[in-house]
């Protein structure tokens, strides 16, 4: 028997059409600075004009950004000295004052939000890589500071990824087994020995990741010392490849408040 009335599931164009007017009468909110904005909005004019984009030229794993256009393509300095545990890094943003309180608004608040725009820059910024990849993987919280704040906000972040481009998140093929105090103030050899040994491949992992296409999906990409402790367990699997997608990368010599 045919459904009828509103039981009935709208056609997509008309779906999005709801969702357009719903955007419209609703007031959202900054991801920035919280303030009210009308419709699908998620900056100010402001605030839009300030974020960065983390566009080429870039060092082609990392993404550090070189100055000359001519670069484009090649390896920083410390990407041919150090050989990160991935072949390529994207963000979509510049780490700075803007990003940084997004980043935190999405830590502290757990403001889910905005997720579907992050997803979306996310998705752009790392297109040649997500076109080919089988599996998205966030970097793990420990399980006791899971059971506080509630949330991972790097799975929120892979989910929405996955949202764009359908391929599937797994949460539980990585652990965080080591509860690392926070590294806001620590310089980048102190981050590489406070996350030694702090991620682990569970059993699952070590038989669903074999030969499969990997990215590794966080917020914040700082020294780089989080994500290629996650490599180091995640090439136990024996993946075909590793890449990362993080929403914001640090480029200047500070520490971000995270
Ligand atoms: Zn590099």
């Amino acid at each position: 028997m045919a459904r009828s009335g509103l039981s009935a599931k709208l056609p997509l164009p008309d779906r999005e059409r709801l969702r357009q007017i719903f955007g419209w009468l609703a007031p959202g909110q900054s991801l920035i600075s919280g303030q009210a904005l009308w419709g699908n909005a998620r900056f100010t004019v402001d605030e839009f004009l300030q974020l960065q984009h983390l566009t080429a030229p870039y060092c082609d794993q990392c993404a550090l950004p070189f100055d000359r256009l001519e670069d484009a393509g090649q390896i920083c300095a410390a990407c041919a000295a150090e050989h990160p545990g991935w072949s390529k890094a994207r963000s979509a943003f510049v780490y700075d004052d803007t990003t940084s309180q997004m980043v935190l608004g999405l830590k502290r608040s757990g403001k889910r939000a905005g997720l579907r725009v992050l997803g979306r820059y996310m998705t752009d910024a790392a297109r040649e890589i997500l076109d080919t990849a089988d599996v998205l993987i966030p970097v793990p919280v420990h399980y006791r500071r899971l059971a506080v704040r509630g949330f991972n906000q790097a799975g929120w972040l892979a989910e929405a990824i996955s949202d764009q481009t359908g391929i599937p998140v797994h949460h539980q093929l990585l652990a965080r087994v080591k509860a690392t105090p926070s590294q806001g103030h620590l310089t980048s050899r102190q981050r590489r020995k406070n996350v030694a040994g702090a991620f682990r491949l569970t059993e699952k992992g070590r038989n669903k990741l074999t030969a499969r296409r990997l990215v590794l999906v966080d917020d914040v990409y700082t020294t780089g010392a989080t994500l290629n402790a996650c490599a180091r367990a995640l090439h136990k699997a024996k993946p075909a490849n590793l890449d990362v997608v993080t929403l914001a990368r640090v480029v200047a010599p500070r520490n971000p408040l995270i």
